[in-house]
């Protein structure tokens, strides 16, 4: 059969518009969303809505106000509620909370990287290397401590410091920053220090800021931590400890790890602000505000990252638990009495920028303020996320701390 060329001419636009319908038609299905090049994951550790409000408070009053100041990531365009029960508790540990937020999945209090069963577990922090993404584990904690580790390691047992180290040493992750290494002379003589394990693993530690500025190379796989703990065992609690001259602070700390991937290859950093808990468990009013504002001073960091690639780049700021349940306005008469933030702040200056008031001393101090510390240990509370950038929208709403794996994967 022989087409007439108006038949031809007619059959060619059929075709074509058919293609048009079609490309049409795909533009409108729903697109597999991209995860970000650039991801930044802040982990306050203890730093529940309490604590964060009560920072705000503080910073409010030194203004001359009632209340209004917010933090860098409280203004982020999106929030949401995170519940963080572990698998056998409804008020998790760090390591239960980590693993969730890290691997997707709840264990119990005392786990680390592992299910309940005991069965390791993966970090998305391993799957995104996998993808060609630089890795940096932040924290002004021991570099092998629960929350840090929760992302590179599955030890028996969380308190197995040298068992994440040796974990550590073959995660092949870029760039991680600590206060020390916990665990460091490792369980029998015959163990190498971790300065000899982690070095023979192709890691370059550097002990304060003036090794590190004498760094030669900086594409190397690097450990940074504080010079104070060259060599030893990294101490763990502290109560008024971070005003050490020598130290790097949490945005230092993000800087150098910033400062050695640049921006050509794609990398993830989980930027943990570790001594909040720390300091909420001594129910220390002033140097919990502290911290959280040395954490949203590392926030600005990442910020201002942000500000140079809008779209490409992703920022989650959460917590892992609320910590001390801290409660502002606290035995104040019936309606109308106010706090008194003066009282903290004279002493805190008093003291020299510390708060070392033992026990009974320091609960008198934050009572007559109307500050409220209702436990020293962690509370059930919902965890507030705050985000911006690419995916950000993800983060809206209430959620679970096992849904961060999937929504930072964009899956
Ligand atoms: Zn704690």
């Amino acid at each position: 059969m022989k087409l007439s060329a108006k038949r031809w001419i007619s059959l060619i636009i059929e075709l074509f518009l058919m293609g048009v319908a079609v490309v049409t038609l795909i533009s409108y299905l729903p697109k597999k969303a991209e995860k970000a090049k650039y991801i930044f994951l802040f982990i306050g550790d203890g730093m529940g809505n309490p604590v964060v409000s009560l920072t705000e408070s503080y910073m409010s009053y030194k203004e001359g106000k009632l209340g209004g100041e917010r933090l860098t990531f409280s203004s982020f365009p999106y929030f949401g509620l995170v519940t963080n029960h572990s698998a056998d508790r409804a008020i998790t540990c760090s390591a239960a909370a980590g693993t969730a937020i890290a691997t997707g999945q709840k264990t119990n209090n005392g786990l680390l990287g592992r299910n309940p069963e005991g069965e390791p577990l993966k970090s998305f922090a391993y799957d995104l290397k996998e993808d060609g993404y630089k890795i940096g584990i932040v924290s002004n904690t021991p570099v092998n401590h629960a929350t840090p580790a929760c992302f590179y390691a599955s030890p028996e047992q969380r308190h197995h410091h040298y068992q994440i180290i040796q974990d550590l040493a073959v995660s092949g992750f870029d760039f991680f920053t600590g206060s020390g290494i916990k665990g460091y002379f490792g369980n029998s003589e015959n163990d190498p220090d971790c300065q000899k394990l982690l070095t023979e693993a192709g890691y370059h530690i550097y002990w304060g800021q003036e090794e590190y500025e004498q760094r030669t190379e900086n594409s190397e796989k690097t450990i940074l931590c504080q010079s104070h703990n060259k060599g030893k065992e990294a101490k763990e609690y502290f109560v008024d400890g971070f005003e050490r001259k020598d130290s790097f602070k949490l945005p230092e700390f993000l800087s150098a790890c910033l400062d050695s991937f640049g921006d050509e290859e794609p990398f993830f950093i989980m930027c943990e602000g570790g001594t909040i808990d720390w300091i909420a468990h001594a129910n220390k009013t002033i140097p919990t505000v502290k911290l959280v504002q040395e954490m949203d001073d590392a926030v600005k960091v990442a910020y201002e990252f942000y500000l140079k690639h809008p779209d490409e780049t992703l920022i989650i700021v959460t917590a892992d638990h609320d910590t001390g349940g801290v409660a502002i306005g606290w035995g104040n008469e019936w309606m109308g009495d106010t706090l008194n933030w003066g009282i903290l702040d004279s002493a805190w200056n008093a003291a020299g920028g510390r708060n070392t008031l033992e026990w009974e001393e320091n609960r008198k101090l934050n009572e007559s303020a109307h500050i409220g510390w209702p436990t020293s240990h962690h509370t059930g509370d919902n965890v507030p996320v705050y985000a911006i950038g690419k995916g950000a929208e993800r983060f809206n709403g209430k959620m679970d701390n096992t849904d961060f794996k999937s929504k930072i994967l964009a899956e």
